[in-house]
């Protein structure tokens, strides 16, 4: 039986571990820390569970592109909680955006009724992205979208500023910045717009129902046991060394964590150095301080939508500040536990500034909060070891695609990437990336036969 060795259990590292086990490999996942699951994973505080670095995911609908691979994956009858639309805050205005690309189009027609035309001709062209064929990665249309400027295709396709800020008004679901391919813009976006869903018990549940589909497939998890090394010759990687000194061999390796990061567990003399250089240089995306609110039991309704500030100066491609405010969805009845506001940057002493501020949008928020825990892009990096605390990894260019989207194939024949660094961030993003790592290892008509497409 094949061995393969997966390097890290956030999403990713989970995925291709139920995959690579479900193909007959015996698999064995390395986690540096204590507990599973990396940026999905919440945690527990005096008697309250706080999500952390998944609130909620696009593409859920019924036969819709996640909903695809978690059925893959065997992560049937999940306990979602389907959100009914976002609040959006723009200009001083407030807008209510149902989701469904139809109902999204159709509710911003009567607010911007000169854009009717506009607004139908963006959510077609979102339907067509999400729509578009999995599998194929680094090709095609979607490497054409990679290529070309988010802002650039919104400023000729949307004629009103005002409503060019409302549809980035969910900032904090994209790094925003001049350099966004349009692919990630209209991937994302449409995904959540299309259908858009929390868990019941959050993070905690994904990653206890990924863990148990990986031990159900007979795939082995190590916690505690962070990789140091990888020692390689002829052209492939043979072992793993462990943070103790023991050792563990394999056929296969993917790497769940930063290619940069990867690099530097390998003898400088394995890689080319235009390949280690040209890796180590790409710029991350920013990371994000959560001010995470606990509720008074019953004082506050949970409601199924999230609540989203645009810049009040400037605008998301020239570093206007957003802010969105995301509800975790309680374990039972319909009252709110815990919240997070996240704001880019490092602003551990704003708190009362975006509590006030979403307070305004939903009234009751601040008296309702018992508890708050503030964290910051330190604390991911610290945590987790993602660089500069960066929420979503290398950041695509799309004046530079073919450097910034990252192959999950390297130069060393049985060593393997994924994780969000590669293609796309997020659940959705990270999910597609998994079934692409796969897909080099396993072959691709494998994987459309697992995933039925
Ligand atoms: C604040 C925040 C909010 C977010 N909200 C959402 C959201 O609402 N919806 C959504 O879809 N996405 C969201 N995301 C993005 C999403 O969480 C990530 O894209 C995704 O979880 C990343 O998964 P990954 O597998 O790439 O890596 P990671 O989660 O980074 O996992 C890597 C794992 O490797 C481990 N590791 C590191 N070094 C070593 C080593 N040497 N040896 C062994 N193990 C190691 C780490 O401990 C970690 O467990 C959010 C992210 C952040 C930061």
């Amino acid at each position: 039986m094949n061995k393969a060795v997966v390097i890290g259990s956030g999403l990713g590292g989970l995925e291709c571990g139920i995959l690579l086990s479900k193909a007959g490999y015996r698999v064995t996942i390395l986690e540096k820390n204590a507990l599973p699951g990396g940026c999905i994973a919440g945690y527990w505080r005096d008697g309250a569970y706080y999500d952390t670095g998944f609130h909620y995911a696009g593409s859920i609908g019924a036969g819709q592109t996640l909903d695809l691979l978690f059925k893959g994956l065997g992560l049937e009858n999940l306990p979602w909680q389907f959100l009914e639309g976002e609040e959006v805050e723009a200009d001083g205005r407030r807008f209510y955006l149902p989701f469904g690309l139809d109902a999204y189009a159709a509710a911003l027609s009567e607010e911007f009724p000169h854009c009717r035309a506009e607004l139908r001709a963006y959510t077609d062209f979102l339907r067509e992205v999400v729509q578009m064929p999995l599998v194929h990665f680094g090709e095609g249309r979607a490497m054409e979208l990679f290529s070309r400027s988010s802002r650039e295709y919104l400023e000729s396709a949307i004629s009103d500023p005002l409503l060019r800020k409302v549809l980035c008004g969910a900032a904090t679901r994209l790094p925003y910045a001049p350099e966004l391919p349009l692919y990630s813009f209209a991937q994302i976006n449409g995904s959540f717009i299309q259908g858009a869903a929390r868990l019941h018990g959050g993070g905690e549940t994904l990653v206890k129902a990924l863990i148990s589909a990986f031990d159900a497939a007979g795939g082995t998890l190590v916690c505690n046991a962070g990789v140091r090394a990888l020692e390689a010759g002829n052209g492939r990687v043979s072992r793993a060394v462990l943070a103790d000194g023991s050792t563990i061999e394999a056929d296969i390796f993917i790497s769940d964590i930063h290619p940069a990061l990867t690099n530097a567990l390998l003898a400088p003399e394995t890689l080319r150095p235009a390949y280690r250089k040209r890796l180590a240089s790409l710029r991350q995306t920013g990371g994000y301080t959560g001010y995470s609110l606990r509720f008074r039991p019953g004082s506050l309704i949970c409601p199924k939508r999230n609540f989203f500030l645009a810049p009040a100066n400037g605008t998301v491609w020239d570093g206007g500040i957003s802010a969105g405010l995301f509800f975790s969805a309680p374990k039972e009845g319909e009252y709110a536990t815990t919240a997070d506001i996240l704001v880019p940057g490092n602003r551990p002493e704003e708190a009362q500034r975006w509590i006030s501020a979403f307070n305004a949008v939903l009234p009751g928020l601040a008296d309702s909060a018992e508890g708050l825990i503030v964290s910051t892009p330190h604390t991911w990096e610290r945590y987790l070891g993602l660089p500069e605390g960066s929420a979503y990894g290398i950041a695509k260019d799309f004046t530079h695609p073919l450097s910034t989207v990252i192959s999950p194939r390297t130069p060393l024949e049985n060593l393997f990437l994924t994780g969000q660094n590669l293609n796309l961030h997020g659940v959705l993003g990270v999910s597609m990336t998994a079934l692409y790592t796969c897909a080099e290892i396993l072959g691709q008509e494998h994987i459309k036969k697992q995933f039925g497409i």
